[in-house]
């Protein structure tokens, strides 16, 4: 027989579901409360690890067409002086606008015969296997899953919350246009994050012709996050940047920072994934890739056991170790944020410099997800 899951949320994590499920024999149906697949967010970096996910559910090339590979990262402190340089030496980064891995994982999805309906809001479910939406219909399948993101409502539905913690900061994100200079130049792997005090703009080259720009500040600073974002405050931060930060558009989107922990990631037929299950702050950018990663390993482990809830609670077993030492590395690495700016520029540097701590922050991005192959 034929099983079959209903999905909530078709984000990175739902629709690398969808594929994996559906390209090992499931009738696969994905609720995406948008009318459209439209992410938000700007730009995002998938390092090795989720490009391993990308290409084992075939929308690696899709995802990364006319992405640069990022090789370098510069932080530079509150007088543009270089602080710490890391280059990402033996594995890939790519950065890449979001919109072209989430149609690229749409349509490895499609291709696999999963179904995606848009405007179709998950509202609850239950341990036995229905999912409730909001016109009222009462789905059944074999294995419902929960991509809805970090403010879920299948896992409030399920009660499997543990810790829920709002960090001091956050990030407004937005996309500008290059201009001829920057199309026409030669490296565009080099990122680079300027701190000025509490603040941050983060520069990235994502597309032939983007720009992806991050800018992070703490929650209380209502200035630095309100949008559109205000040009002359952040001209005044960051004088050095004012040719920059002249070109923003009135788009822009501020989040604010969160980490999620579970007390179990399933409950009887019910699977959370992603930010889901385990949201994280963007320190060292694998949210995106733990949503990639256990979405596929979920497939992996349903086709190792008959039983759903057996297979639920091996996989999360197997999974949840490398997902949490990743929470613990970004929330850990974001601490600085608040230090002094000379105690935080030492500890950037130094972070940039300790081997130990590279390891630890690079064992994600290293890492051979389950269902990949070594
Ligand atoms: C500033 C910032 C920078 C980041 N940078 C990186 C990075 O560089 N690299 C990286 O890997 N990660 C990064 N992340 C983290 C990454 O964005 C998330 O971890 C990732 O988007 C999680 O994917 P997801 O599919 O679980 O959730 P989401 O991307 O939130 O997708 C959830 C989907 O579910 C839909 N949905 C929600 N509720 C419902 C419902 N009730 N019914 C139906 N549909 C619903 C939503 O519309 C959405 O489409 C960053 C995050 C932030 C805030």
């Amino acid at each position: 027989m034929k099983r079959h899951a209903e999905i909530a949320g078709a984000g990175f994590a739902g629709l690398t579901a969808a594929c994996a499920l559906a390209q090992r024999g499931w009738s696969v149906r994905v609720h995406e409360r948008g009318q459209r697949l439209r992410t938000t967010g700007a730009g995002i970096y998938i390092y090795e690890n989720g490009l391993r996910v990308l290409a084992a559910v075939g929308a690696y090339a899709a995802a990364v067409e006319g992405a640069p590979f990022a090789h370098t990262r510069e932080v530079r402190d509150d007088r543009n002086r270089v602080i710490s340089v890391h280059r990402w030496k033996g594995s890939r980064v790519f950065s890449i606008v979001r919109q072209t891995v989430i149609n690229a994982l749409a349509a490895a999805a499609e291709r696999a015969g999963a179904e995606i309906v848009t405007g179709s809001v998950a509202t609850a479910a239950s341990a036995d296997g229905e999912l409730v939406l909001a016109d009222g219909r009462k789905l059944k399948a074999d294995l419902i899953v929960g991509a809805d993101g970090s403010n879920s409502a299948v896992r409030e539905a399920v009660g499997l919350l543990w810790k829920r913690k709002f960090l001091v900061d956050g990030a407004t994100r937005l996309l500008i246009a290059k201009t001829e200079q920057e199309r026409a130049a030669a490296d565009a792997g080099t990122t680079v994050e300027y701190w000025s005090g509490t603040r941050r703009v983060l520069y990235t080259p994502c597309s032939e012709n983007d720009i992806y720009v991050a800018l992070t500040m703490l929650d209380r600073d209502e200035i630095a996050k309100a949008t559109p974002v205000r040009k002359d405050a952040w001209e005044r931060w960051f004088p050095h940047l004012e040719p920059l930060i002249d070109r923003f558009g009135e788009q822009g989107r501020y989040d604010r920072f969160d980490l999620i922990k579970l007390r179990r990631w399933s409950a009887g037929r019910v699977a959370l994934v992603g930010d889901a299950a385990h949201a994280q702050p963007p320190n060292i950018g694998q949210g995106g890739g733990c949503a990639m990663m256990n979405a596929l390993s979920l497939a992996v482990h349903l086709e190792r056991y008959a039983e759903v809830p057996a297979a639920l609670a091996a996989w999360e077993k197997n999974e949840r170790p490398i997902t949490e030492h990743t929470q613990r590395m970004s929330y850990l690495l974001g601490l600085p944020t608040t230090w002094p700016p000379l105690l935080r520029t030492f500890a950037l540097g130094w972070a940039g410099r300790s081997k130990w701590l590279v390891r630890q922050r690079t064992k994600t991005a290293l890492h051979w997800p389950t269902g990949t192959a070594p």
